[in-house]
Formats: C-alpha cells, sequence, structure tokens
C-alpha cells in the first residue's frame, strides 16, 4: 500500500518540463575520401552508404552557419524561461504574437550540435564530421560505435523538434519558406500494394497522384513523381532503390535499413538482419512483393501516433509535423510584419512542402517542425539571412512555445493559429509517455 502511494504521488509530479531540439542543418563538410568523411554508416557492411551533407553555399552565406547562429538566438530566448525576470522578459516578447498565459512555464532548449566544422578546423588532425553526422559511426580510434544527430535527439527524448534549413533550389523572385514533411506507413503502403498485384496498378498510381502526397520530391531525374515515391518508398521498406518508374528493386543502388543506423529502442540488432536477409515474406526481404512488416519498428510505423504525427491533422495532411511546421512558417511571416520589415502585401510566400522519406521526422518521435526558411538564390532571403536573423530566431522561439502551450490571437490568412498541439494523446498512451520512451540508454 505504501509503495502504491509513493508511486501515484510521483506519476502526479510534473517531473519534466517540456523539450525541445533545435536543430540547425548540416554542420561538417563534404570530404573526400567518402569511407573516412561520409554519413550513413552501416555497421554490417562497415562502410558509409552516403557522402556528408554540407548544405547549401552562396555568396557567402553558408546554410549550416547560419542556421546555427539562428537557433543559438532562439535557445538564448526559451532559455530565459528558466529564471523568474527571464519569463518577464519573454512574456513581453509573446505579448506581441498574441495572448500568454499569465505565468510563463519553463521551456527546455538543446541545440542537436556544435557551431560548424570551421569554428577550428586549422587545429583538427581528427574526423571532422564527428559532431555533424546524422547517424551513428564510428569512433577513428576505437571503432566504437558513437551517437549521431538522430541519436542525440532521441536520448533527450523531446517532445518537439524544430529543424532548420535552407534551399538552394530555383526560388521565386521574392523568396519563399516551405515545411519539410514525411508521410506514415499508410501512404507507404501503396508501393506494397502496386509491387504485389499489377492488375490494380493503374488505380493505384491514380490514387496516389490524387493524394495530397502527388508533389514528391525528385532527387534523380530519371524518375517522375510517381517514380520517386515508389524509389523511396523502397528504401523505407527494404533499403533499396526501385529502378525508374518501377517497383523492381535497384541491387545497385541500397541505401541501408535507417532505423538500424540510430540508437533508439526501435532498432535491430544485426543479427537478426542476418537472419532474416533476403527472405520472402519477412521485414528484410529485398523486394517490395517479398516484403512483409514485423517487430518494433514496423509496429511503431503502424501505430496510432505516428498517424498522428505524420497523416491527416490541421493541415489536411502531414499530420502534427506539418502543423508544427507551417505554424514555425506563419510565426515567421508575423515576425517580419510585427518588426515593420513587411506589409501584408510583401509577406514572405509559403510553398507546397518537399516530401519525401526525411530521416528527422521518420526516426525520431517527437513532433517535427521541419522547415526551410529561405532560399539561398533570391535577393531577397539572401539579404534577410544576412540581416534578420535575431526576428527569425524570435519567431521560432514563440512558435515553440505556441506549439506546446497555444498563444491565442487574432488569425487571418497569413498569421499563425496560435492552437497547441495535441500532446496529451502522446502523453497519456497505454504503455507509457510516447515521447519519452524512445531512447535506448
Ligand atoms: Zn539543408
Amino acid at each position: 500500500m505504501r509503495v502504491l502511494s509513493l508511486v501515484s504521488v510521483f506519476v502526479l509530479m510534473p517531473v519534466w518540463a517540456y523539450r525541445v531540439v533545435l536543430d540547425p542543418g548540416h554542420g561538417g563538410r563534404d570530404l573526400v575520401p567518402h569511407s573516412a568523411y561520409g554519413d550513413k554508416y552501416d555497421r554490417r557492411l562497415n562502410y558509409y552508404l552516403d557522402k556528408f551533407r554540407e548544405g547549401a553555399r552562396h555568396r557567402g552565406i553558408w546554410e549550416f552557419e547560419v542556421m546555427y547562429d539562428i537557433a543559438a538566438k532562439a535557445k538564448a530566448l526559451l532559455d530565459a524561461t528558466q529564471s523568474e525576470s527571464g519569463k518577464k522578459q519573454f512574456a513581453a516578447i509573446l505579448s506581441r504574437y498574441g495572448q500568454p498565459m499569465a505565468e510563463i512555464p519553463a521551456i527546455e532548449a538543446f541545440l542537436s550540435r556544435p557551431p560548424g566544422y570551421t569554428e577550428n578546423y586549422f587545429q583538427i588532425r581528427e574526423d571532422l564530421n564527428a559532431p555533424f553526422r546524422l547517424y551513428d559511426y564510428p569512433d577513428w580510434r576505437t571503432g566504437e560505435i558513437q551517437p549521431g544527430t538522430i541519436s542525440r535527439i532521441n536520448a533527450l527524448a523531446p517532445e518537439l523538434v524544430v529543424t532548420l534549413h535552407l534551399t538552394h533550389t530555383e526560388a521565386p523572385k521574392q523568396g519563399a519558406m516551405a515545411t519539410v514533411i514525411t508521410p506514415a506507413f499508410r501512404t507507404y503502403a501503396l508501393a506494397l500494394r502496386y509491387a504485389a498485384d499489377p492488375a490494380q496498378r493503374n488505380q493505384l498510381k491514380a490514387q496516389f497522384l490524387r493524394s495530397p502526397w502527388r508533389n514528391w520530391f525528385i532527387s534523380d531525374n530519371r524518375y517522375k513523381k510517381f517514380g520517386s515515391f515508389l524509389a523511396d518508398a523502397a528504401i523505407y521498406f527494404i533499403g533499396f532503390w526501385t529502378l525508374p518508374e518501377s517497383s523492381e528493386t535497384d541491387f545497385s543502388r541500397f541505401r541501408g535499413y535507417r532505423q538500424n543506423l540510430v540508437r533508439w529502442v526501435y532498432a535491430d540488432r544485426d543479427e537478426k538482419v542476418e537472419e532474416l536477409y533476403g527472405q520472402k515474406n519477412e521485414r528484410y526481404a529485398t523486394t517490395l512483393a517479398d516484403f512483409t512488416p514485423a517487430g518494433a519498428f514496423w509496429e511503431r510505423e503502424q501505430g496510432e501516433p505516428e498517424k498522428w504525427r505524420r497523416e491527416d491533422g490541421p493541415e489536411g495532411f502531414g499530420g502534427d509535423n506539418h502543423y508544427a511546421g507551417m505554424e514555425v512558417l506563419r510565426y515567421i511571416r508575423k515576425a517580419f510584419l510585427i518588426h515593420g520589415i513587411d506589409t501584408p502585401k510583401t509577406a514572405a510566400k509559403i510553398i507546397e512542402p518537399y516530401i519525401s522519406t526525411w530521416a528527422v521526422p521518420t526516426y525520431t518521435n517527437a513532433i517535427a517542425a521541419f522547415v526551410e526558411i529561405a532560399h539561398t538564390t533570391s535577393q531577397r532571403d539572401y539579404m534577410r539571412m544576412a540581416r534578420y536573423r535575431h526576428i527569425y530566431a524570435e519567431a521560432v522561439a514563440v512558435a515553440v512555445y505556441s506549439l506546446l502551450y497555444g498563444l491565442p490571437q487574432k488569425t487571418g490568412a497569413l498569421l499563425p493559429r496560435g492552437k497547441p498541439l495535441n500532446l496529451k494523446r502522446y502523453e497519456n498512451l497505454a504503455g507509457g509517455n510516447y515521447f519519452r520512451r524512445v531512447s535506448q540508454n
């Protein structure tokens, strides 16, 4: 009896503040040889499956550097909630955007990585990309596997991750912002049905091209939108690309079992992969037609919380991730209005989301607000990266508060909704808080 009452006291106590990880993209450098400096290390094969993605660079604006600067400034604003005087200052900022609570709660903010490699470039004789890889990697000296960015995020078990990027794709002259989103199992399963049933292919392709996911990101120009979807679905399910516009495996392009390249409770051990590799009707089958989901990761993927994170929701598709990203962008737009730089007429455009099997929104449990906040090729965005980082940072900090606690306000077409995420449904799951059960440590 005594034990029971202690347990209930423990449960009622607010043990955790909400945690947010601010995740500025990139940080390292695409150096050769990729066998030493790459990313996406496959323990089983003992090599890097990818080069290091160093991000956008344009006329002295380096994505990794600007995004870190904005994230660090946003963290400083959120860190203010740790003290009484800081809370007052943050409340004053919030009240320019909406109606904050009388008592601002403390928010724990973290950065996903240190500043970029240039900070100590000339001293480094070691593995330059070690602090910046997305996936786990072996230490150069000991060979011991070290956690990459995704594993470090998982170890913090946050409610929210805000991933900040720039893009160098062709931009409208006036610049643009976009969310970066990823669907859940339900949408990817179209590719499984496509592979399994040739008679239904035309219908399934038409169904995909009518869905909100149809504007799939094309990373190889030999593939059209549907072909790119099939290829990315194949990478998600079986680790291989498919051939252009086909559901047949391209055995020359292996991209790894990414769920096993990070440290979390959903990874399979290497022995499991060896045991099931290439087997029909198993999770390590090598064709879409033979793939059958089973095990911790695929149970997670088919579960309700991943549907909430990645499908349907307030934006109509893309789930809470899409809403969170859109809110960050809408707060950025509002910030430039509040600071008198934009009028409603000149406010930044939000263009269609970038849709693919992005790693951070897939392999962390947190709500992932993943955003491209500017186009480096737009003169207007370029100027803003140089001069207005503090405004982006303020918008990110306000958006974090609003997503966690809500920030009621007058809304309009351009403006944030101010509604909080429904975090309770993740916290109150049978089996425990969804956000906090991701870590293996
Ligand atoms: Zn980027």
